[in-house]
């Protein structure tokens, strides 16, 4: 870590840079790709920082430092996936504890807790985090970690991490927070007294949708210790090469994210002005539930947006109509992707519970990309146009 007190878009480039990390000393300024499984041990009974690469290779221990690095921690970790960074920190507890955990978890979060956990005794009870008062009434005596997910998907609920951390310490309990939309660039839940931080970072922080990836990041070393052991011991780490093209994502991330956040607003603000359509779920609208929170514990409002049309038939004109998103579940990309989550994401959830969280048939949610802004309002316009002329004022189809 430097003396300088250098802001994340300049971290982004240098933390995987900055310092010679070969003892060829070459100069070369990307981080080279180790493509070694073992290691030779010079001595006898001496043995070097690395022995075998499930439990670590300079590659993708440079990742490991530059995510520990962007979010404050003491460790970070790379794994296969984002589910296998979340599996692996559900991992730190034990058979009898019980977890309390935002219900509108991402759908494979949810499948883990409810599939899986159960089949080791750990339980769980899943809660509206966005209200501390049923949280802290949900905790129990043996509730050993909080989860959290702000914003949340597809409508972008906010919780309030301070808030939560505070009801975790009293009750001697750990903060987990899947930190994917928001990324280390606007907003930091270890400064905000989590203790784990977790990323899918197949989305924003790689960026191109071309690679699988978790991260993980603990503020302490004795939690960054049990969690490497997790992870040398379930072996789900991150392979070399998508560790070095996530090495070379997260360089970019800054320009990426702040332009793309900068056209999601724009967006959020022209499609609350279409009257077809009855809500716009976007954390940087003042009039959006949980906005000063939002507004306190992050420094921008990301790259995500919700809408909602009248119903199926609305967005399935939208969806053909649209030109230059791709319809697609993930996020976080280069180019715009647009998903419908009643039939994408959120499908196996029963209707009843999905219209109960505001996922309607005609919910919409798109991630914002680099496309030019005016060519994406004008793309949006005309598939309203289409989603409009096959529908009366009632949103009913002529
Ligand atoms: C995609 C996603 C995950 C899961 O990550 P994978 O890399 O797909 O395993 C977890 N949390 C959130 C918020 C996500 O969007």
């Amino acid at each position: 870590m430097s003396a300088y007190n250098d802001r994340l878009e300049t971290k982004f480039i240098h933390s995987s840079t900055s310092h010679d990390h070969t003892e060829h000393n070459t100069g070369a300024v990307n981080v080279p790709i180790y493509l070694s499984s073992t290691y030779h041990q010079k001595n006898f009974d001496q043995f070097g920082p690395y022995d075998y690469s499930r439990s670590g290779n300079p590659t993708r221990q440079i990742l490991e430092d530059t995510i520990a690095d962007l979010e404050g921690g003491q460790r970070g970790l790379a794994f296969a996936s984002g589910m296998a960074a979340i599996s692996a920190a559900f991992m730190l507890l034990s058979a009898g504890d019980h977890a309390l955990v935002s219900k509108d978890v991402y759908g494979g979060t949810y499948r883990l807790i409810t599939e899986m956990l159960g089949k080791y005794n750990i339980e769980h009870t899943f809660v509206n985090m966005t209200d501390l008062h049923e949280t802290s009434s949900a905790i129990q005596p043996n509730t050993r970690v909080l989860y959290v997910e702000t914003p949340s998907n597809p409508c972008l609920n906010i919780t309030d991490i301070e808030g939560i951390v505070k009801l975790a310490k009293a009750n001697d309990c750990l903060t987990f927070v899947d930190n994917t939309f928001m990324t280390p660039l606007y907003q930091n839940p270890l400064q905000l007294g989590a203790d784990v931080v977790l990323h899918s970072a197949t989305k924003f922080l790689s960026g191109h949708s071309d690679i699988i990836a978790g991260l993980a990041v603990t503020k302490t070393e004795e939690l960054g210790e049990q969690l490497a052991f997790i992870q040398n011991s379930f072996g789900s780490i991150l392979g070399v090469q998508d560790a070095y093209q996530l090495i070379q994502g997260i360089k970019t991330l800054g320009a990426r994210l702040s332009q793309s956040s900068e056209t999601a607003e724009k967006i959020a603000v022209h499609l609350n002005a279409y009257s077809l359509i009855s809500e716009v779920y976007y954390p940087g609208l003042s009039f959006h539930d949980g906005y000063p929170i939002h507004a306190r514990q992050s420094k921008g409002s990301g790259a995500l947006l919700s809408f909602r049309l009248p119903n199926k038939p609305a967005a399935k004109a939208f969806v053909e109509n649209i030109r230059l998103p791709v319809f697609a579940v993930s996020l976080g990309a280069v180019e715009s992707i647009l998903s419908c989550p009643a039939t994408m994401s959120h499908a196996a959830m029963p209707e009843k519970e999905r219209e109960a969280r505001g996922i309607t048939d005609g919910l919409l949610r798109l991630s914002v990309g680099l496309e030019h802004a005016d060519d994406l309002i004008q793309d949006i316009d005309q598939a309203l146009e289409a989603a409009t002329q096959g529908m009366n004022t009632k949103g009913i189809l002529l």
